[in-house]
């Protein structure tokens, strides 16, 4: 490719919008424009990039097995209503309508449309196990698109869903995209942690993130020091914590002192002159089952998913103002466990360790110290229903501590059972001739994410630096001056012949643009073309060339006939 002829609009200065470098460098490098918020187009170079990266899961998926096929974006809403999932599905969905009123949705994902041709087409356990994907564009209406194509609302995913006739079966194939994911990434050069999940949207069982680490990303990672378990914050397992010896004696009776005003944990602490570690924060919920009062340290977060599996309920909700004044007798602020009737009590395993604690009277402006698990006041439930943080004990290995790092989620698989297949009715027949739901996986990867996910781990102050898998090109050739003849002769030579190499057909990037050499040199930086090959007076004097490596700098004095690539 000549760059004369290339559109690559690149920008000498950084772009406001950008707060990340991938999305920066990008706008940079010319690769993408937006043209509305969360929506990209991909230019050449851009787009070279995003090819190279579906081409290699394609290999990938091939490889393992798994089919590929193309399902339509237009999704009607009656296969969402027969899911449950247009109800709930909320406002990330894009909804229209067609000239006669039907309603359609664009596929966030395709969990539906699959299930439906699997219910169609396949009748027997003959035909199974089964993996369809494909790679294909999706629409959510991301409450905030941002970071340019790592979080936006039209964007490429590969999808796959996976269809067993038994959960040793689904076993076997979540583990081979598991393989196949380790090959993909570590194909496109990443560093990347896998993470226990949950589920989401999406729902169903057992899930996994495939994580890059990058200091930007939104994720943050919990990962054990000692074992090497890694989990995302919702699903961090906190190991638990041995309780005290003095826990239940209380070494000084409770008594209630006058907080006016403070309701708030840094409010109350600070004017008791107490650390936030010593309050117990008492939460009202309100489930199918009756009301929960959840309590945890006062520096901690309650985390609903987990407390939502400990209870074994299906919704939970924060309690509104009304019920909590009911349940605690006293306004919003003030809820403690002593004396609570009528609610469920449920304690993080933290809470019993807590000497000398504090917490709300139940009362307006009052607030409880010397408080002590076990004299004072008893949970019906002990159990992880906070979020971890950083210095907890793993739950995994019950010795390491968790140190925390931060990652971009690129790839996710899931065990989703047979959550779709019961909704919608899509059975098979069994050995005995008998109709059984279809117990599925799904695997999905974001394309355009990963790819920004890349750069986030692979630049420098100077621009991109592509993995070599990935980058638009593989080479760049460079006159210094082209207004030189000897120069462009041979530039021109070394471009047509390394074109003719299999390996580099079509992979070659001939700088053959009219000015400066140095902003020339700039241009392939910011692009990331791993080698570049500089044509000058000094080296061809010798009839050398200057082989320069975009990662570490080194520069080689080669002879023009010998030049060659790994
Ligand atoms: P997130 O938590 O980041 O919103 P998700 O859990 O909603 O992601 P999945 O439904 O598991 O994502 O989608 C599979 C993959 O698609 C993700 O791992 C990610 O790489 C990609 N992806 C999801 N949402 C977006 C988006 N808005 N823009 C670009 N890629 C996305
Ligand atoms: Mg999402």
């Amino acid at each position: 490719m000549k760059m004369s002829c290339l559109l690559s609009p690149t920008l000498r200065e950084d772009p406001s919008e950008a707060e990340v470098a991938s999305h920066r460098l990008m706008l940079r490098a010319g690769m993408i424009r937006k043209l509305a918020a969360g929506v990209y187009n991909y230019l050449p170079l851009g787009y070279r990039v995003i090819y190279k990266v579906s081409r290699i899961i394609r290999q990938e998926m091939n490889r393992s097995g798994a089919q590929e096929l193309l399902m339509p974006t237009l999704l009607p809403r009656e296969i969402w209503e027969e899911s449950g999932r247009w109800g709930v599905y909320g406002k990330e969905l894009f909804r229209i309508k067609d000239r006669h009123d039907h309603e359609f949705c664009l596929g966030p994902t395709h969990e539906e449309d699959i299930t439906s041709i699997a219910r169609d087409s396949l009748r027997s356990y003959k035909q199974l196990p089964v993996n369809l994907y494909q790679i294909q564009t999706k629409f959510r209406d991301e409450i905030r698109p941002r970071f340019g194509i790592m979080r936006c609302r039209e964007f490429i995913m590969k999808d796959s869903y996976s269809f067993h006739s038994s959960e040793e079966s689904l076993d076997k194939e979540y583990k081979n995209m598991f393989d196949t994911y380790c090959r993909i990434f570590d194909r496109l050069g990443l560093k990347y942690k896998v993470v226990e999940a949950d589920s989401g949207a999406i729902g169903g069982g057992f899930s996994q993130e495939f994580m890059v680490l990058a200091d930007t990303g939104e994720e943050e990672i919990f990962y054990c020091e000692s074992c090497g378990y890694a989990a995302s914050r919702e699903s961090a397992g906190i190991g638990e914590y041995a309780v005290q010896k003095n826990v239940g004696q209380g070494l000084v009776p409770c008594r209630e002192v006058k907080t006016p005003d403070k309701k708030s944990i840094e409010e109350v602490s600070a004017f008791l002159k107490i650390k936030p570690t010593q309050m117990i924060k008492t939460l009202i919920y309100e489930t199918e089952k009756g009301a929960v009062a959840a309590l945890v340290r006062g520096d901690h977060d309650v985390n609903e998913a987990k407390l939502k599996k400990l209870l074994g309920a299906e919704d939970l909700r924060l309690a509104d103002e009304k019920v909590i004044e009911k349940i605690t007798k006293a306004p919003v602020g003030f809820a403690g466990p002593v004396g609570l009737k009528d609610v469920k009590i449920v304690a993080d395993n933290v809470v019993p360790t807590i000497e000398d604690g504090a917490t709300g009277a139940n009362r307006k402006d009052f607030h409880l110290t010397n408080v002590a698990y076990g004299r004072d006041f008893k949970a019906d439930q002990v159990g992880d229903i906070r979020y971890a943080v950083h210095g907890d004990v793993c739950k995994k290995c019950g010795k390491g501590k968790f140190a925390v790092t931060r990652g971009i989620e690129v790839g996710h698989i899931f065990k989703l059972g047979t959550k779709y297949s019961k909704k919608m009715k899509a059975t098979y027949l069994d050995e005995n001739n008998k109709e059984q739901p279809f117990i599925m996986g799904c695997y999905g990867i974001g394309v355009g994410r990963t790819a920004a996910a890349a750069i986030e781990q692979n630049h420098d102050k100077d621009g991109i630096i592509w993995p070599e898998a990935i980058a638009p090109f593989k080479v760049a050739v460079v006159p210094v001056n082209n207004s030189d003849e000897e120069q462009m002769k041979v530039a021109e030579k070394i471009y047509a012949d390394l074109s003719t190499k299999p390996e580099l057909t079509g992979e070659v990037l001939f700088d053959d643009r009219d000015g400066r050499v140095g902003v020339k040199l700039k241009d392939i930086d910011l692009i990331g073309i791993p080698t570049k090959i500089i044509i000058g007076p000094k080296g061809l004097k010798d009839g050398k060339v200057e082989v320069k490596d975009r990662k570490t700098g080194n520069m080689r004095l080669v002879e023009i006939g010998r030049i060659q690539f790994q």
